[in-house]
């Protein structure tokens, strides 16, 4: 069943929202070539709890960490660990999730480390274009269907990339994972209507290479199957009538990655600032 929220409710996510921000901002201002991908967790933690929330995915179905950490062909869901040691070059994409109040929050940032190369730069870009792409057909009236063949077309038409197929975008509430599923794909007109109320993460996984991926032994990271770098974005938002509210704000993120001289800065997409984040 979908569950739809009052103002109140929604209030109460976008809080846990910029909390997650926040955290992804504090990763932002230390991630640097030699951290480890474990220590980025432990400081993410810390952060959470001060700010009288618990991390949303730490127990979630038995992953062990508070944040995932994915490293180029790792796709999402990678598990901080110490021996992990972030390298120039790479694109590491940093998904966080807080519970507070009975509500969660989620939303994900690519970082790239160093200078990456060009390639690397047009993939993470173009994801983040894809996101907003998306979020703009996130209004009432409209279908879930909507948002994904906005995101594919870009993505698989315009740039060239792939759309993961094997995980989706989610409603989110009082549970981290709601329905509806909101996948990157699909066909225009077709799927759940939208209605004001409703509240969903949106967050498109883009390969450079194909779109297939796997599962490795651990039981949670997902990379990409021909090894080729893969990025993810999310915000979580609520339909609206006329323009979704954006309930996740990437400035924060933004801000930091600005003032870390480690990190290769991104052009947030013009319509990011419409949406006020
Ligand atoms: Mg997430
Ligand atoms: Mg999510």
């Amino acid at each position: 069943m979908v569950f739809y929220k009052t103002e109140e409710e929604i209030e109460l996510i976008r809080e846990n929202c910029i909390l997650v921000c926040k955290t992804l901002a504090v990763v932002a201002e230390k991630i640097r070539p030699g951290i480890s991908t474990w220590e980025l967790d432990q400081l993410a933690e810390t952060f959470i709890r001060d700010h009288g929330a618990a991390p949303g995915f730490k127990g979630y179905r038995g992953f062990p960490a508070t944040l995932c950490i994915s490293v180029n062909e790792q796709v999402v869901h990678g598990i901080p660990k110490p021996a992990t040691l972030v390298q120039p070059g790479d694109i590491v994409s940093v998904d966080c999730g807080v519970v507070r109040n009975g509500f969660y929050g989620d939303a994900a940032y690519t970082f790239m480390v160093g200078a990456v190369s060009d390639e690397k730069v047009k993939l993470c870009q173009s994801t983040l274009n894809a996101l907003f792409i998306g979020i703009e057909q996130a209004v009432a009236g409209n279908r879930i269907g909507d948002i994904g063949s906005a995101i594919q077309e870009y993505i698989e038409r315009t740039c060239g990339f792939s759309i993961v197929r094997d995980l989706v975008g989610h409603g989110i509430g009082r549970n981290l994972h709601e329905k509806p599923e909101v996948p990157n794909y699909g066909k225009r007109g077709k799927g759940l209507k939208l209605q004001e109320g409703l509240t969903i993460a949106i967050e498109p996984m883009v390969n450079l290479g194909r779109k297939e991926v796997r599962t490795l032994k651990d039981g949670w990271t997902v990379v990409t199957s021909d090894k080729t770098v893969s990025a993810h974005y999310e915000h979580t938002v609520a339909v609206k009538k006329g323009a979704a509210d954006v309930l996740s704000d990437h400035r924060f993120i933004e801000k930091a990655v600005a003032a870390n001289q480690e990190l290769t800065p991104l052009k947030a997409p013009d319509t990011a600032r419409s949406f006020g984040s």
